[in-house]
């Protein structure tokens, strides 16, 4: 899922994989030029391999 907010009305548009961007915004109308794409995910994920947290990490 890719999603998109709107930067005039503040709706969530949710699109699946493969389809675009919404020409217009489905609750206001607003052009897609106003609709903006939102990160996937938080921020900063992707930190760490695995495992536990550093500080529980024993080594050997
Ligand atoms: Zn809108």
């Amino acid at each position: 899922m890719k999603r998109f907010q709107c930067g005039n009305c503040g709706q969530i548009i949710e699109v699946p994989q493969g389809v675009p961007k919404p020409p217009n915004c489905p609750r206001c109308r607003a052009p897609a030029t106003m609709i903006h794409r939102l990160n996937k995910g938080p921020p900063g994920g992707r930190r760490g391999r695995g495992g536990g947290p550093p500080w529980q990490r024993s080594s050997p």
